[in-house]
């Protein structure tokens, strides 16, 4: 069998020439290829023979072909029905591959990591569609997928929102969602010359080791998000004027102006100020004052 070798631009031309590929913008498809990128994300995802892997987005099976190497069992999900007669052929050699044509999103990943793996955390590995980026890790998180690791190419600054801390410009909703669930770790930037077609912008591999237990005890996980989101979602307002005008948050300005007071933090605090253990406290005053 002469396999063609993709993650590098000779083999990936003659795939996307040999099946007259069109590129999906909407897609976000951006093709690696660049060898030694794709082997620092093997090291960072750290894959052996016991593991189950999901990738999401295999485009034409460059990552996937480096996983099945190195993993027990991969399931790529692909979206774009073109791709899988390719991926049927960069992917014939493996008997540890399972290609599923779907919108990830809409894929009940919990069950597929029950049937595959008795449910037993998963790692996820990907070169991410970078327009569903937040969304695909949040539903990961939020769906109480079993996850051990998630290692992922994102745009660089998703990468370094996702890392940032409290009080620096780019620290919001996700970087608290990412704490609370996962120490992130950014492995590698990565140009726009190690894709093809070239991305307009910087991108960054980033591992999320997901936490064995949250780093803070909330009474509502719903509402710890809740008032994070209200908090973020009017970023000049004060904490106290986001939280007031928002419709997931039910408790008087009174009340809130007590439970804010309580972070002994003043008044005018924004939310951008908080850490996450402050966010724990101040949902669990604001449970305390609601109805439940
Ligand atoms: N893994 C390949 C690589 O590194 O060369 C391709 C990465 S490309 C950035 C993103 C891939 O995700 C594309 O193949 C695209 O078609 C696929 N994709 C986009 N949206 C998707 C979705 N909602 N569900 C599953 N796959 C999706």
């Amino acid at each position: 069998m002469n396999r063609i070798t993709l993650g590098n631009p000779s083999g990936t031309i003659e795939v996307l020439k040999k099946y007259n590929f069109v590129f999906q913008k909407k897609y976000g498809q951006n093709f690696l290829i660049d060898g030694h990128v794709l082997d620092k994300i093997m090291k960072a995802a750290d894959i052996n023979k016991e593991d189950f892997v999901i990738e999401i987005g295999p485009g034409i099976g460059t990552m996937t072909q480096y996983l099945a190497t190195y993993a027990r069992k991969v399931v790529a999900v692909e979206i774009d029905k073109t791709l899988i007669p390719i991926l049927e052929d960069t992917l014939q050699e493996f008997d540890n591959v399972e290609v599923i044509n779907e919108d990830v999103l809409k894929l009940d990943l919990k069950e597929l990591v029950e049937k595959e793996n008795a449910g037993k955390p998963v790692k996820i590995v990907a070169n991410l569609p970078y327009y569903i980026t937040t969304p695909i890790i949040m539903s990961l998180f939020e769906q109480k997928v079993p996850v051990e690791s998630i290692t992922v190419m994102v745009q660089k600054e998703v990468a370094e929102r996702m890392q940032s801390q409290a009080g620096s410009k780019d620290y919001g909703a996700l970087s608290l969602a990412v704490a609370y669930y996962a120490s992130p770790y950014i492995v590698a930037n990565v140009p726009p010359n190690c894709f093809m077609p070239r991305p307009k912008v910087g991108s960054a591999v980033i591992r999320l080791t997901r936490h064995k237990e949250p780093p803070v005890l909330v009474k509502s996980e719903k509402l710890l998000f809740d008032v994070i989101r209200s908090s973020f979602n009017q970023r000049r307002k004060t904490l106290l004027n986001g939280l007031n005008n928002s419709e997931l948050i039910d408790v008087s300005k009174e009340d809130l102006l007590e439970a804010i007071k309580a972070l002994n933090k003043g008044e005018s605090i924004r939310g951008e100020a908080l850490t996450l253990a402050e966010f724990a406290d101040l949902s669990n005053s604001i449970y305390d004052k609601s109805d439940k």
